[in-house]
């Protein structure tokens, strides 16, 4: 048995809200009949945790857009299985260690947990949870965006499979998201000109303003993206990060130079589409002439270099060369909203909640 943490003296039930998958959604946004918030009971007690688990209580949560292909019913474009009906769903999230039967783990660690169940108080494994080190100086929301998955996520299609030259000419889509505000900012940090997309004039502003981004337009505004992108881009697209898919990325293609990269880390704008009415690129033939490579790609698939990562990206931030933003809400009861939220154009940066302090 292990011993890591403290042994509580007294039987300790807590009262635990969580949110859990009551229907799968195929299709269109889902609603609050598809995810639901139930309170359950969760016993702290050190007996009833089961050896090498321990007992978290949860902090912080990330809300991705992930989530949306973990609840469809489908195995086509997943790449995390389906979640199953009735059960608690997870994300990236921060907690505390409440009580620990890990040796590895004390009572009032601060941890990392890239499948924390989206509760309270959860029992779980100690399966890819990391310690935060507490003398970092680094604040929490940040271990979720910036050293989290979105900025690991923009410093792979930036820096490994992008990787520009300076001078470069550089699109980035969802500019204003978790990923694009990162992406747009390790692209400048590379000497390439960069300009993005996204939803409303206030974050264009945001854009050019915070994140250093040469030029930005709001899609909703310019709906003909040939003439916006002929407009920013006269001498051709070299690497287009692209967030989105559909139509912006058939534009795209319109506007590409020989050789240029198109790393996809995601296409949102076709996650809530049932697969058989998702938008096609009438114009792929573009990639043959041009030679251009389109490369999609899963953060999880480069987690050899997360390392490397992490100390570019907390030297980067120290250094103020990359400035994280954070949208943060309280209350895990605000987690439904938040999460259809992320398919509209209304949050700048990455959506986080606090559960607790
Ligand atoms: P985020 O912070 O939640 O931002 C999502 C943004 O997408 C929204 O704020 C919205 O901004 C934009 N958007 C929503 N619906 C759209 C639509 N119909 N058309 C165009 N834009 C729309 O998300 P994120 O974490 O940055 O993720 C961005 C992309 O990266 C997503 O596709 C996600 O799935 C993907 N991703 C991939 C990996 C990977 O490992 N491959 C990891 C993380 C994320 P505006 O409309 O204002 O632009």
């Amino acid at each position: 048995m292990g011993g890591g943490g403290g042994v509580a003296a007294a039987t300790t039930v807590v009262e635990s809200r969580e949110w859990y998958l009551a229907a799968i959604a195929p299709e269109n946004l889902p609603t609050s009949d598809h995810l639901k918030l139930r309170t359950v009971t969760v016993s702290l007690d050190y007996e009833s945790i089961p050896d090498e688990q321990m007992a978290l209580q949860l902090l912080l949560i990330s809300v991705d857009p992930y989530l949306r292909s973990r609840i469809t019913g489908r195995n086509d474009d997943l790449y995390l299985a389906q979640l199953p009906i009735n059960k608690v769903i997870t994300g990236y999230g921060i907690g505390r260690v409440v009580r620990s039967k890990n040796n590895n783990f004390s009572e009032g660690d601060i941890v990392v947990h890239p499948f924390f169940p989206i509760a309270e108080y959860c029992i779980t494994p100690s399966d890819f949870v990391r310690k935060i080190d507490p003398t970092a100086d680094i604040s929490l929301p940040d271990y979720l965006s910036c050293l989290g998955v979105p900025g690991f996520t923009a410093w792979v299609g930036i820096k490994v499979i992008g990787n520009p030259d300076p001078g470069s000419n550089v699109f980035i889509s969802a500019a204003a998201g978790g990923v694009g505000m990162f992406a747009g900012q390790l692209a400048k940090l590379k000497g390439c000109r960069v300009v993005g997309s996204t939803g409303s004039d206030e974050k264009v502003q945001v854009l050019k303003d915070e994140f250093g981004y040469d030029e930005a337009f709001n899609y909703h505004k310019e709906t003909d993206f040939d003439a916006i992108l002929t407009k920013y881009f006269p001498d051709g697209i070299d690497l287009y990060l692209d967030n989105v898919g559909g139509k912006m990325l058939e534009a795209v293609l319109n506007h590409v130079n020989k050789g240029a990269r198109i790393p996809i880390s995601g296409m949102i704008s076709q996650y809530n589409t049932n697969p058989a009415e998702r938008e096609g690129l009438k114009n792929l033939l573009n990639i043959v002439g041009k030679e251009v490579k389109m490369e999609g790609f899963l953060c999880g698939s480069f987690l050899n270099r997360f390392g490397e990562f992490s100390q570019q990206m907390e030297k980067y931030m120290k250094e103020g060369k990359i400035k994280p933003k954070h949208k943060i809400d309280q209350g895990i009861e605000s987690f439904f909203e938040n999460f259809v939220s992320l398919f509209s154009s209304s949050n700048v940066g990455k959506v986080i909640i606090q559960v607790a302090s």
